[in-house]
């Protein structure tokens, strides 16, 4: 699959860490499996990994903390 950010090279396997605020909370997943470009950095997920992420932000969101930090 060609970047679709630089078109300079094929998207290659790998894992990255996605961040996002959710509900006033912040949230960063580490190891998720993604699409990495070698060339500019940049990363796609698949769509059902985010929108796995989104559901486990759900239930993490009844604890606490602020910031909340897993592993994939
Ligand atoms: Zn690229």
């Amino acid at each position: 699959m060609r970047c679709s950010s630089c078109d300079q090279a094929e998207m290659q396997e790998g894992t990255t860490t996605v961040a996002f605020e959710h509900k006033g909370a912040s949230y960063a997943f580490n190891k998720v499996p993604a699409m990495l470009c070698p060339s500019c950095g940049a990363s796609s997920v698949d769509e059902k990994i985010n929108d796995q992420l989104m559901l486990r932000a759900e239930m993490l969101r009844e604890s606490a903390a602020k910031v909340y930090i897993r592993e994939y």
